[in-house]
Formats: structure tokens, C-alpha cells, sequence
């Protein structure tokens, strides 16, 4: 058995990004929130759909356009269905999805992560080999997530990249998680190594 262990993090955002746009009634810019809710309009074969966000200070809506105008016949009929029945998955996939350019959205780092082992380590474990696959945009840091997930301190996750037995590639650390972000960190002669090991695999410490 190898001294490496691999283990494999799904990040799951809780919180959609929220987008700057000026609100009628608090006569500024505010941020909106999706409202979860898909509205649909047919006229004749055509159709419009919209996600609705909500002013977090007023309430007002505002339509988020994600059909206009498309002939019934072209669209996919496990979309129309699911715009429809306002299925909550397709909601919230389209509440990740980036808004338009050049609009400022304000992103969150609030997240669950679900933690697999890919391969098993012989003990001590030397090095441990961390891959995380994240289907939606996120806030959240990657030196926030190592600290917490981990549970380390955010300069002990520095002074282990200092000394280089912490890399994360390609990123680097003071980013925020993009997917397929890779972390290596060397355990060789880490005096709590078993611990991290732990913590890296979803196990209590
Ligand atoms: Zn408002």
C-alpha cells in the first residue's frame, strides 16, 4: 500500500451570488436574491422565461431573462417541462450561472463539503493529496476552506506553503476555489500529520 493518501472534496455552495442593479424604489444600487421561483409566459408558440430576484432591502423583483421570445418547438423538452413545473434544481443551477458581464455580483463563502477517499494511505500517511471538484461559482477561499476543513489555523496553512510542504495549484491560496483545484501537503515529520490525515477524510478527531 502506498503512503499517499487521495481523497476528493465536492464543494457545495449554500448561498447563490447576488447582483448589484438599481432598484426603482430604493432609488440606488441594492443587491438581489433569487427568489428561487421561475416564471413562464407563452404567447402563442413563443415563450419567455425569467428567474425572479427580490431587492434585499424593498422586495421589488427584478426578471432575470432566460428565455425571450423562443419559438416552443426549439427548446429542449426536459427544459420546458422543468421551467414549467419550476423545478428547484434547474432554479438553482441557473441562479450559479454567471449573470451577464460587466455586472458586479457579490459572491458567498458559505459552503458543505462532502469528503471521499479516493485511495487509502499506509500509516503513517507521507503525503496527502487533496482534489476538489466544484459544479458552482463560490466565494469561499482556499486557504478558508483548508483552515476549516482541516481544522488549522489560517497561518499554520501559510507556514506549511512557506515551508513548502503546502502547495495548491494553480490557484494559489488567497484565491477563491475554482474547480479542479489541487492541494498537496507534505506529512512526512508533521507531528500532528495523523490528525490532519483524519480531518482531510470527513473522520472526527
Ligand atoms: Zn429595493
Amino acid at each position: 500500500m502506498s503512503d499517499v493518501l487521495r481523497v476528493q472534496w465536492t464543494i457545495i455552495p449554500a448561498t447563490a451570488p447576488e447582483p448589484w442593479l438599481n432598484c426603482n424604489r430604493c432609488r440606488g444600487t441594492t443587491r438581489f436574491r433569487t427568489s428561487g421561483k421561475i416564471r413562464v409566459n407563452a404567447n402563442g408558440k413563443r415563450l419567455d422565461a425569467w428567474l425572479i430576484y427580490k431587492c434585499t432591502s424593498c422586495d421589488s423583483t427584478w426578471n432575470r431573462p432566460i428565455l425571450e421570445r423562443r419559438h416552443v418547438s426549439t427548446i429542449d423538452p426536459h427544459l420546458l417541462a422543468s421551467l414549467q413545473a419550476n423545478d428547484p434544481d434547474l432554479s438553482r443551477r441557473l441562479a450559479f450561472e454567471k449573470v451577464r458581464r460587466n455586472l458586479k455580483v457579490e459572491h458567498f463563502d458559505d459552503a458543505t463539503v462532502r469528503k471521499e477517499v479516493v485511495s487509502e494511505s499506509a500509516r503513517p500517511t507521507c503525503r496527502l493529496e487533496i482534489v476538489c471538484v466544484v459544479p458552482e461559482t463560490t466565494g469561499l477561499r482556499v486557504d478558508r476552506l483548508l483552515s476549516t476543513e482541516l481544522r488549522l489555523s489560517r497561518s499554520r496553512i501559510q507556514s506549511l506553503q512557506s515551508a513548502g510542504h503546502l502547495e495548491a495549484s494553480p490557484e494559489g491560496l488567497r484565491r477563491p476555489l475554482r474547480n479542479g483545484l489541487q492541494v498537496r501537503i507534505e506529512l512526512r515529520g508533521v507531528h500532528d500529520g495523523d490528525d490532519i490525515a483524519l480531518a482531510a477524510m470527513g473522520g472526527e478527531a
